[in-house]
């Protein structure tokens, strides 16, 4: 087993700082904007994109919550018993434009999943995906629109993505057997 680190703590503050702006540009503000994390680090990822858009636009109303997924999974019956995450929506997404943030961004099947959580809330007019890594082997034809780092990855490895709420420390590696 080797483990290479391909993001430092400073490289993943970078990417998400370059991933706020682009939510900006591409909304043209905050506008509603409703920014929705799949846990778990995922709703790290959409608080911290969050707090950037305050801080690059002072006096703004920045929603971020998070959107569980387990129960709309169509892998449930196959997986190990998962204990559901919590969806946590701060403002009506009828109309809105949401952002779904995750951490990795693998077949695409939490996506999907994902839309299906989405269309039982409600209706939002724009849905867009935020990965901080893409490490490709997508089964559905699903793709981020921001993504903090292309990592092209064998099949059986592993990205690790530790998070200083979560892990105490911060880093991106590629674990390969
Ligand atoms: P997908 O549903 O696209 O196959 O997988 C994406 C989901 O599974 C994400 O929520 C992500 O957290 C998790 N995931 C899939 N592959 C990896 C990986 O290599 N590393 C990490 N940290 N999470 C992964
Ligand atoms: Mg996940």
């Amino acid at each position: 087993m080797s483990t290479r680190t391909v993001l430092s703590e400073a490289d993943i503050a970078r990417a998400l700082t370059r991933i706020s702006h682009e939510i900006l540009e591409s909304n043209r503000g905050t506008e509603g904007l409703v920014i929705l994390g799949i846990p778990t680090r995922g709703v790290t990822l959409a608080q911290r994109i969050a707090a950037n858009i305050a801080e690059i636009e002072p006096g703004s109303a920045v929603f971020a919550g998070s959107l569980d997924v387990t129960m709309y999974r169509d892998d449930l019956a196959h997986t190990r018993t998962r204990t559901p995450g919590r969806t946590s929506v701060p403002a009506s997404i009828d109309g809105a434009t949401v952002v779904l943030v995750d951490d990795v961004l693998f077949s695409g099947r939490t996506i999907r999943a994902a839309l299906d959580a989405l269309n039982d809330i409600g209706r939002p007019r724009i849905v867009r995906l935020a990965a901080l890594v893409d490490r490709g082997h997508r089964e559905l034809p699903i793709r981020a629109d921001f993504v903090g780092k292309n990592l092209p990855s064998a099949y059986d490895e592993r990205i690790n993505v530790h998070l200083a709420e979560h892990d105490g420390d911060e880093f991106v590696a590629i674990e390969s057997k």
